[in-house]
């Protein structure tokens, strides 16, 4: 084989209750659909054929020095608690330590059945995994912690779901780790703290080399989740199953299922068809990520000599975390208003803002983008509220310099809008994925409004309007 990959396993070394040795499982006839060549050489890995990729990344040959497993891990799957998940329809090949000697693991998704399955076939479909290959790579070119994509093939088999038989597919993952808090769980779940405290050391060295005690950990995963989860509301980005099993200790978004984008701005936006109740709406989520992070505490209280002062201490870690949320928020809007260095007193000026375009259905990344030239009245069904606004808010603008570029470095001009995403996978589906290229390459550079992206930068028609979003699995 000609692909070479420098893999350093880390994680098959820990203990045989963290994992189950499982191979992918082969697929008929694997076909390249993309591969990621830059994060490829950012990752130390030197590719080969197109074919040799295909049968990598399918599944069908394991290159040398992968030690394929499925990871263990539990959850609180809209708010009920499963104590027994873990990779389904995933396998990690191994790590590699990049360019930038950070360790990230390498995995294949929709590769199969595993012990930890139940009942599910093991695969993904070709919607699903191109979804997330584009949402994560527009999520990083747009400078939001995030999963990469490193290859998508498809499998040559279908695969049935409600909507009827699909082409199968396989995404290659990178990620700093797959560590969620569900990991952290699925130990203290079952009592076994000696577990419980290997991975705490694992994950500790891995992510947060400079913590030294499991409250220091926590007040840590808990500011890189704040500084998250605040991004995503400054990009109007909607996770849709922030479950514990989907929430990452390393502070990068993972686990893109039905995922969405608000376009005409709603609060209260849900996607998902699942989320019946809500639970994970845009303006939800700053709340359910500090119930993830209280879930994440809970499970850490076993390592703690004295549990009664380990529950008050993070407690008050927890609690802490609004505050967090709400300053990183300001500190996000404020940049896309241009406000360098916001104050307090300017929180007013952005939740004015947004209660306008809530009213008047301002499409939330356009109206942004068009604040800076001076262009967004017409966003507005009742121009009048937002011109008072705009006076407000160029009073404000006073003293602050550069600040047209600030914004355009804040504002993204093109997102991957929901409708433009279920269009492209459409075409795949037929076996045309032009529209897929022509999106990544507009995503590749989110801050420009270049000639090729201008149709990108267009809210839906009426009849494109994307309602509601499938998890996809
Ligand atoms: P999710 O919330 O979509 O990340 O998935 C929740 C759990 O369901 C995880 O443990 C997955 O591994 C598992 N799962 C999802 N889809 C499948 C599938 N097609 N086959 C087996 N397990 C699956
Ligand atoms: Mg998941």
């Amino acid at each position: 084989m000609d692909i070479q990959i420098p893999f350093d396993n880390s994680y098959a070394r820990l203990p045989a209750d963290f994992f189950a040795r499982q191979a992918p499982a082969p697929v008929s006839a694997p076909a390249l659909i993309l591969v990621n060549r830059p994060l490829a050489s950012e990752l130390g890995i030197v590719l080969g054929t197109d074919a040799e990729l295909a049968q990598v990344f399918g599944g069908n040959a394991l290159p040398q020095g992968a030690e394929p497993i499925a990871q263990v891990y539990a959850g609180h799957q809209f708010g009920g608690f499963s104590p027994q998940l873990g990779d389904g329809r995933a396998v990690l090949l191994g790590e590699v330590v990049g360019r930038e000697s950070q360790r990230r693991d390498l995995q294949l998704k929709g590769s199969g059945q595993t012990p930890f399955s139940r009942g599910g076939d093991g695969r993904a479909w070709l919607g699903p995994v191109l979804r997330e290959y584009v949402v994560s790579e527009a999520m990083h070119a747009m400078g939001i912690p995030t999963t990469r994509a490193l290859a998508a093939v498809t499998t040559g088999d279908m695969v049935y779901r409600q909507e009827g038989a699909l082409p199968g597919a396989v995404l290659t993952r990178v990620a700093a780790s797959h560590l969620r808090v569900g990991t952290f769980q699925y130990f203290a779940a079952h009592g076994n703290v000696d577990a419980l405290r290997r991975l705490y050391d694992y994950a500790r060295e891995r992510h947060y080399p400079d913590v030294e005690t499991p409250g220091a950990f926590l007040r840590a995963v808990i500011a890189r989740q704040a500084t998250l989860v605040a991004r995503w509301l400054g990009i109007g980005f909607i996770h849709g199953v922030m479950n514990t099993d989907n929430t990452s200790i390393s502070g990068e978004t993972i686990d893109y299922g039905p995922c969405a984008f608000v376009d005409a701005y709603d609060a209260h936006a849900v996607y998902s068809a699942i989320d019946r109740n809500g639970r994970y709406a845009y303006d939800n989520q700053a709340n359910v990520i500090v119930w993830n992070m209280a879930q994440l505490a809970t499970a850490l209280v076993p390592l703690m000599p004295d549990q009664d002062a380990a529950i008050a201490d993070f407690t008050e870690a927890v609690h802490a975390m609004p505050d967090l949320i709400e300053a990183e928020w300001l500190r996000v809007f404020g940049a896309k208003i241009g406000i360098a260095a916001p104050r307090e007193a300017d929180r007013a000026l952005v939740v004015d803002l947004l209660a306008l375009m809530q009213t008047d259905g301002a499409d939330f990344t356009n109206t942004f983008r068009a604040l800076a030239r001076g262009d967004a009245a017409h966003e507005f069904s009742d121009p009048a509220a937002f011109t008072a606004w705009e006076a407000r808010w160029n009073a404000r603008l006073d003293g602050e310099s550069d600040w047209r570029a600030h914004m355009d470095a804040a504002n993204p001009a093109v997102i991957p809008r929901n409708h433009r995403v279920e269009q492209m996978i459409a075409a795949a589906v037929t076996g045309d994925y032009a529209p897929l290229h022509r999106l990544l390459g507009v995503l590749a550079q989110p801050f420009e409004l270049l000639a090729e992206a201008a149709e990108f930068a267009r809210v839906p028609a009426p009849q494109e309007v994307v309602r509601q979003t499938f998890c996809g699995t």
